[in-house]
């Protein structure tokens, strides 16, 4: 009998809901910051973030169920740099334990140029940034949970390696955009890192935040760059409403260069699942959008197939009736 009940031991201990089985909790607030971190913890962690694939950081509005899973977190992973200007009230009303750390530090973040005092968020759109993302989220892990430091510092070690490839990629494919087209006009000014790093020189309709009004001043600089530049194309966000983009370009007589990844990865299903995937699929949408001719004039010049058949017809039934004419005179 004794026997028995040290048998039945171990899998009381296990029926425990929530007792020893579970990793520990980690909440990033960002899905770039999500996937680095996935990279970083694999299988030891659970990690998690608050705003979804496809939403605004910006403009996020925190519900109860975040406030629950901001309770349960063990971690919590933020960006700063005026990034989530809801997450501390969020922390306080959740009442957590968790540790809150801040992946950007130690990055030198740009100051805004078009709105004064306001700091640029989107440090992860250059990829020498995100090596120091990935090295203050594994430092974290490992204060985390010591027991898988080698663990994290082997996937650390390998994904510093495939975002060192990564940042090569995107010099050698911006370099093949001639010089004066190097000017990327899109929704808000999340491409500052970007721009700064790789050089390309950077317009936006919004400033850092998509919570600012939108002046007319903004639009009238826009259509004059558009005019003395002559790029071919502006650029969509993900995360924000194209309406005022199209009407710019509509204006402007230039193309849609396609939808760029910002402040958030894309869905399964996309061109951009992961953080390596998106930088791979803007940068390939940049310069694919700034190498092409003025795409809305080529299109309208560009004779539509059927033309070409209607041709064929008319000059059948002209040779028919030749024909006919010819014969006739004949007999
Ligand atoms: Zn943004």
């Amino acid at each position: 009998m004794k026997r028995l009940f040290l048998l039945i031991i171990p899998f009381l201990f296990f029926s425990i809901p929530g007792y020893s089985q579970e990793k520990p909790k980690v909440l990033a607030t960002a899905s770039m910051i999500m996937d680095m971190a996935k990279n970083i913890g694999g299988d030891h962690l659970d990690i998690q973030c608050i705003v979804p694939i496809g939403g605004d950081p910006h403009l996020y509005d925190p519900n109860p169920t975040d406030a629950k899973m901001v309770a349960r977190a063990d971690l919590i992973l933020k960006n700063g740099l005026t990034f989530e200007g809801w997450l501390n009230e969020l922390i306080e009303n959740s009442g957590t334990k968790a540790r809150s750390v801040l992946v950007t530090e130690g990055i030198k973040p740009i100051t805004s140029l078009t709105y004064q005092n306001a700091t640029d968020p989107h440090a992860w759109m250059d990829v020498s940034n995100a090596y120091v993302y990935i090295k203050n989220i594994k430092d974290a892990f490992v204060q985390l949970a010591p027991e898988h430091r080698e663990s994290f510092e082997k996937n650390y070690a390998s994904y510093l390696l495939q975002l060192q490839e990564l940042d090569q990629y995107i010099f050698n494919k911006i370099k093949t955009i001639p010089k004066d087209k190097r000017i990327l006009i899109t929704s808000h000014d999340a491409f500052q890192y970007y721009g700064r790093h790789y050089g390309i020189q950077l317009e936006a309709i919004m400033g850092v935040s998509t919570d600012a009004e939108v002046r007319t001043s903004d639009i009238s600089r826009l259509n004059k760059i558009i005019q003395s530049s002559k790029v071919p194309a502006v650029f969509i966000e993900s995360t924000i409403n194209p309406k005022l983009l199209k009407q710019v370009a509509s204006d402007n007589n230039v193309a849609i260069g396609g939808e760029l990844f910002a402040d958030s990865i894309g869905d399964k299903d996309s061109d951009a699942p992961t953080y390596i995937d998106m930088l791979k699929h803007n940068t390939d949408t940049i310069v694919r959008g700034l190498l092409m001719e003025n795409l809305a004039v080529t299109e309208q010049q560009k004779t539509p197939v059927s033309t070409y058949w209607l041709y064929a017809l008319i000059g059948l039934l002209f040779v028919g009736g030749f024909y006919i004419v010819v014969r006739k005179l004949d007999n």
